[in-house]
């Protein structure tokens, strides 16, 4: 690929903004990103900016989400652990609720997890 200024020079990378094949002497260097122009520099900050944003916001939600199934998780345990108790105490009754509700938090649970996997 040759520079999109000087013809001849060969170009040493792509601007990030605008695709454009760049040599050493027109591209600046951002650190990140390599630009033709301070107009593409411009753009590939915001561009920047607008994906950390969004990386950071997937990973809240996720960690958010995390939280819910592990919480749910728990609340299925309990509820088991819960009929567990009061069919070991009440021995003559198998209390069908807890079983059921434990059963209700554990797929509440795992369809969450499945679903923000
Ligand atoms: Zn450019
Ligand atoms: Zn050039």
């Amino acid at each position: 690929m040759q520079c999109y200024r000087h013809a001849p020079a060969i170009a040493v990378g792509v601007c990030a903004a605008c695709f454009k094949g760049v040599c050493p002497e027109c591209g600046e260097d951002l650190g990140f990103a390599l630009v033709c122009s301070p107009a593409c520099a411009d753009r590939s900050r915001q561009l920047r900016e607008v994906n950390e944003k969004a990386t950071t916001i997937l990973k809240q939600r996720r960690s958010t989400m995390r939280t819910a199934v592990l919480f749910t998780a728990i609340l299925g345990v309990a509820s088991l652990a819960g009929g567990g108790f009061f069919t070991w105490r009440y021995n003559d009754r198998f209390d069908l609720y807890f079983y059921a509700t434990g059963a209700a938090f554990f797929y509440f649970a795992i369809a969450t997890h499945r679903r923000n996997r």
